[in-house]
């Protein structure tokens, strides 16, 4: 039993300090982000924009791998992967609050089975209509959901993801009743939107504004501190009334729990350096985003307090998965 115990201690030191060896050179090789959500969406739109120079300031080609699957797919792969710093993955707030929040059977911890390494951005989120939807502003939009409770339905990013907690929320605070149709990410749900297949959606700004500029959707609400000045005729929740469904979205970097600190501490400053070239920059800040690039001790605190926000939300408004 003794020599068993000391036998597998030996191989944690060994493990430990081969880790620490190893990451020493990192990257040697590719590294992998993936984007738990499907093309097309606002993970998909900062991973990729983030990549390329990321990989840059690494020294190594950072590649993106889309994993379309609303979100806890991706994220379940990335919390199991090996912690040798090769597989990275972008973290939402679907994947480490909203999701957790709602569904206590998800396959990860968000606050222990992540390294977190760095958030990105802070993205407004919106609610769009197609523009076959009887509305052009907030009133009218209220006004139509009140007179027809149920005739419609919304798309989403994912079961349990922010789009989907949000929009119930907003639904609960407003005593209005829209069917939820839920998607392998923005991506899809934009499609269908878009198509008029469903006659809105609750999305990130990133990926629903190209349709808003091209008049392809109407943008009805915004979540974000106050009025965008892309958008300056659209109010924010808060200006409405309804705070609680003023937040944003974010989206970081993590890796699978135990990274290495040499690991952590490359790939922070490599996109810090990355989001210092004011094209990188501009890339971002044109999808209406803030860039935050913060530590990793101020992430993991964002995300803990993120996911207590959205237990607070499940609970008040007692929100199950149907
Ligand atoms: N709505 C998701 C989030 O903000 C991202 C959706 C996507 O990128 O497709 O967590």
């Amino acid at each position: 039993m003794k020599r068993r115990y000391l036998l597998a201690l030996s191989v944690f030191a060994l493990t430990a300090a081969s880790g620490a060896a190893l990451a020493q050179g990192y990257p040697d090789k590719l590294v992998k982000l993936q984007i738990p959500f499907a093309p097309g969406g606002t993970t998909d739109i900062i991973g990729r924009v983030m990549a390329e120079p990321l990989g840059r300031a690494l020294g190594q080609s950072v590649i993106v791998e889309n994993k379309a699957g609303g979100g806890v797919v991706g994220a379940t792969e990335t919390a199991r992967a090996l912690p040798d710093g090769y597989s990275l993955g972008m973290a939402t707030v679907s994947t480490v609050a909203a999701n957790p929040a709602i569904n206590p059977k998800i396959p990860y911890n968000p606050l222990t089975d992540f390294t977190p390494i760095i958030n990105i951005a802070a993205t407004p989120n919106i609610i769009a209509v197609h523009p076959g939807f009887p509305a052009r502003n907030y009133k009218e939009f209220v006004a139509e959901l009140k007179k027809n409770p149920g005739k419609y339905a919304f798309a989403s990013s994912g079961t349990g993801g922010i789009g989907h907690l949000q929009m119930e929320l907003y639904k609960s605070l407003t005593g209005t009743f829209v069917t939820h149709i839920p998607y392998r990410g923005a991506g899809p749900a934009l499609n269908d939107t878009v198509a008029g297949q469903v006659p809105m959606i609750f999305d990130n700004l990133p990926s629903a504004l190209p349709f808003i500029q091209q008049k392809r959707l109407i943008p009805i609400v915004v979540a974000a501190p106050q009025r965008l000045a892309v958008l300056p005729d659209v109010p924010t929740f808060k200006e409405l009334g309804l705070e609680p469904v003023n937040r944003m979205a974010f989206y970081g970097i993590v890796g699978p729990k135990g990274l290495p600190k040499e690991v952590v501490d490359k790939v922070s400053a490599g996109v810090k350096k990355s989001l210092e070239d004011p094209a990188v920059r501009k890339r971002i800040e044109d999808t209406g985003s803030l860039i935050v690039a913060n530590t990793p001790e101020q992430f993991t605190a964002q995300i803990k307090a993120e996911y207590d926000v959205y237990k607070k939300v499940v609970e008040t408004s007692r929100l199950k998965l149907d």
